[in-house]
């Protein structure tokens, strides 16, 4: 069985759909409730691959909040977190996927020293981020939707915005390895990590984002940000194309500018619906019945090749193999990039 640890947007969003998660009485609460509310399973899944294999699974809210950051209640943050791990292990899941901010909170917070939580004892080989999944998945949003613009990638600017991150990195890995992309402008604001990247990269230009926008043919947007941020359509090239892959997303605003495309980056489409009520309740996506995160379909991949390991576990060790193995599982069981804006 597999398992989807998910969370919503934010807490107007919570709210919005708490009554239809099962939770009425968390409708007209605030933060604090959200902060001591326990991680609940909301929904069993059931997916068909294209091969008609069939797999199960469920789906763990884990009740943590992107505010929970901005308003530094981070002990909340974590304890949400192990909570949901020890919930899907608990009830016998074999391979979760930590969705959204759940790894990065795991990383950033060193959660892999808390192995115990109450009686349970966290074993983390159950346990994948789901960023090889979503990291091939952008790139081949990048090959494919740039070359549906017109954008030639041997001529291209890509502008990598959390270039040092898990997901960013094994972007700029693939780009680089893979691909013949003009050139890539890296974007994020430690610097040390950044000319650590640039030399393992062995190419790359460090840049600030308001320098790099104007050059950029194409930006793919993977910073860990709680709350998106504003950008102005008119300084940037015409075509550009924009892959969002945050959650919540990079972007604050839908911007609608003629030669401007925006693209829901780190994005699946199934070829079957998927039996599930989650994605329709939450409302994130245009077509719930089909399209997920990428990092979700993780776990599923793991499930179908009965891979039940930490596939993706760690920061910045996500491998250009990895990438293509996961990829190849991707396309056996029916996935593919979505496209479409
Ligand atoms: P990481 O924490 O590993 O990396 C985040 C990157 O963003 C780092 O390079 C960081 O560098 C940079 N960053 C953070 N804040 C800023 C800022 N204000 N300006 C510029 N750069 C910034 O995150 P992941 O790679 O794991 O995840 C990246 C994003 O992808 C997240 O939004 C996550 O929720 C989303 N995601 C989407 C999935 C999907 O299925 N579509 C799956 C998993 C994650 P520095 O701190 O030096 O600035």
């Amino acid at each position: 069985m597999f398992g989807l640890i998910g969370h919503l947007t934010s807490l107007q969003h919570a709210q919005s759909v708490a009554k239809e998660l099962g939770y009425p009485e968390y409708a007209d609460q605030g933060l604090d409730f959200w902060c001591s509310a326990p991680p609940q399973i909301v929904d069993n899944i059931t997916v068909t691959s294209i091969t008609g294999q069939q797999i199960e699974g469920r789906y763990v809210e884990s009740c943590f909040l992107p505010e929970m950051l901005a308003n530094r209640r981070i002990k909340a943050a974590t304890r949400k977190i192990l909570n949901a791990m020890a919930h899907a292990q608990k009830h016998g899941i074999d391979i979760t996927a930590l969705g959204g901010f759940s790894s990065i909170i795991f990383e950033n917070f060193n959660l892999q020293d808390n192995k115990q939580v109450r009686n349970i004892k966290l074993e983390f080989e159950r346990f994948t981020t789901g960023n090889t999944h979503t990291a091939y998945i952008i790139c081949r949003q990048v090959e494919q939707a740039s070359k549906q613009l017109g954008i030639e990638l041997s001529q291209a600017t890509v502008a990598i915005c959390g270039a040092t991150g898990d997901i960013g990195s094994a972007v700029c890995r693939w780009l680089e390895s893979r691909t013949d992309v003009g050139e890539l402008l890296l974007i994020a604001r430690n610097q040390e990590r950044l000319q650590e990247l640039q030399a393992e990269l062995g190419r790359g230009k460090i840049m600030g984002l308001e320098e790099a926008l104007p050059q950029a043919d194409i930006i793919v947007w993977v910073a860990s940000m709680p709350k998106g941020v504003e950008i102005d359509p008119t300084v940037l090239k015409q075509p550009c194309l924009l892959i969002d892959g945050g959650y919540p997303k990079n972007l604050a605003t839908k911007l609608q500018h003629p030669g401007i495309h925006v693209l829901n980056g780190g994005i699946v489409e199934h070829s079957l619906d998927i039996d599930w009520r989650i994605m329709h309740i939450v409302n994130i996506l245009d077509a719930p019945a089909r399209q997920l995160f990428a990092c979700f379909a993780e776990s599923m991949l793991l499930e179908f090749e009965k891979i039940h390991t930490n596939f993706s576990w760690g920061r910045n060790q996500i491998t250009v193999a990895k990438m293509e193995q996961i990829g190849a599982a991707s396309i056996k069981h029916g996935f593919r990039p979505l496209l479409s804006s």
